[in-house]
């Protein structure tokens, strides 16, 4: 499906959708679904976060794990991340870096939809609302309001793929 495709960074769909839509038969859009509609019914609502990174020139091991989770109340962080883990590394040193939640706000990144009664009745109308847009598809944790794990988003995009190239 993507073959031949040209691909275009550090460009925003949304400041000229008229023009990016009538360049393909079928869109897919991974944006924010509220955002695609100029937030005319309202804005949805997210949990940010911020990520501060450590550099640990002395420490070779910090945790032993790629990620360890933190779910009490008392710990400011949910969770912190070793990134030499990821691969078979034994550099010295170490790099970790710690996730502190934030409120989302105009300058903070959306991350985890709040899918709360109130907000998933706001998807809702932007999803009817979406659902009459022709050729355009919207797909991802951020066009569907949901929060994917990778694998299952992998699943979904497989899913609409198929579904598209079949219709
Ligand atoms: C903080 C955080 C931690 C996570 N940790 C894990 C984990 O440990 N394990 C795990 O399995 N999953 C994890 N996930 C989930 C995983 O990251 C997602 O499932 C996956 O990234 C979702 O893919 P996506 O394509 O839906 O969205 P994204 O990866 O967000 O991709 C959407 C794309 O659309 C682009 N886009 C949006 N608006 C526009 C626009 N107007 N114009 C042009 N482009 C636009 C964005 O730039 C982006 O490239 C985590 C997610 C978050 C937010």
């Amino acid at each position: 499906m993507l073959e031949k495709s040209e691909i275009k960074l550090n460009t925003d769909y949304l400041e000229k959708k008229e023009y990016y839509n009538s360049l393909a038969d079928k869109v897919i859009y991974t944006g924010g679904i509220d955002e695609y509609f100029g937030f005319k019914l309202g804005k949805l609502e997210y949990r940010s976060l911020e990520f501060k990174m450590e550099i640990l020139e002395e420490v070779d091991n910090y945790q032993g794990n790629a990620v360890i989770n933190y779910t009490d109340s008392k710990t400011p962080y949910t969770r912190i991340i070793e990134h030499k883990h990821f691969e078979a590394n034994d550099c010295k040193g170490t790099i970790i870096t710690k996730e502190y939640p934030q409120a989302y706000t105009n300058n903070s990144i959306a991350y985890y939809p709040i899918n709360d009664d109130k907000n998933n009745s706001l998807y809702e109308k932007y999803h009817a609302l979406a659902e009459k847009e022709e050729n355009v598809y919207f797909g991802g944790r951020l066009g569907l309001y949901k929060y994917y794990d990778m694998d299952k988003i992998m699943e979904q995009a497989l899913s609409l793929a198929k579904k598209l190239e079949e219709e």
